[in-house]
């Protein structure tokens, strides 16, 4: 089943990147295996899907012994379990304050590992009570981007259910447009690469507005 919907997602991909004229080999599928078992994930993964995304670190732990994986968190993020999420997370999506930021530095700091990381933005405020207001973005981005032993790859965000995936699009474009400014002010510990925003139910649109990551659970498990 997820070796037939990924065909199908990929081929959604490629439409999409056909219209904007982007390589769609640019762009990164992070398949959320949120309350799926280690027997979906790997077939996931035998299907070519390399990057696996949690929200709970628990849960990442008892599934991350599969090596084959780059593995994302992408849930809220308590400091108190960031000791073991460094240990298993490649790029950590949900870096929602300067406090866990600075845990996250201090605990790959003790593992000797530079954490890759993205700032979560809360675009709309309906979508989730996570992430930096949009206008303490560049702020965070400037203090966070000085830490020694993290690396601040982009920003994320969760854009709010809505019946028509168009009514997501301003919450995409607000991010991109962030992204842009900030790299405009041509910092010099930082330059964001990344936009991690698209799901299931709006990732043809992200991708549109500029996405170079998708987060999807649904489109990849059920159907
Ligand atoms: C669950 C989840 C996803 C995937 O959602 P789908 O609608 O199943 O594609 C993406 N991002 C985050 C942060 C999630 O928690």
């Amino acid at each position: 089943m997820v070796k037939d919907n990924l065909k199908k997602i990929r081929e959604r991909i490629f439409s999409v990147c056909a219209k904007i004229k982007r390589n769609p080999e640019t762009i990164t599928i992070v398949a959320v295996s949120k309350g799926r078992t280690l027997e979906q994930i790997k077939e996931a993964i035998a299907a070519g899907l390399y990057n696996i995304g949690e929200n709970r670190v628990q849960e990442a732990l008892t599934k991350s012994n599969e090596q084959r994986a780059k593995w994302h968190m992408v849930g809220h993020l308590q400091t108190n379990k960031v000791k073991e999420a460094v240990k298993i997370f490649d790029l950590i999506h949900s870096v929602d304050s300067l406090r866990l930021a600075e845990e996250i530095d201090k605990q790959a700091k003790a593992l000797d590992k530079i954490q890759d990381i993205l700032i979560e933005v809360k675009t709309s405020p309906e979508a989730t009570k996570f992430g930096f207001n949009p206008d303490e973005v560049s702020g965070a981005v400037k203090q966070i981007s000085a830490l020694m032993n993290v690396r601040v790859l982009g920003l994320m965000t969760i854009a709010p259910a809505v019946d028509n995936p168009e009514e997501a699009r301003p919450y995409f474009r607000q991010l991109r447009e962030l992204r842009d400014s900030i790299n405009s002010l041509q910092l010099e510990t930082c330059s964001l690469k990344l936009l991690s925003m698209g799901m299931t139910d709006d990732f043809e649109v992200a991708i549109e507005e500029g996405s170079d990551m998708v987060r999807l659970g649904k489109a990849i498990f059920e159907g």
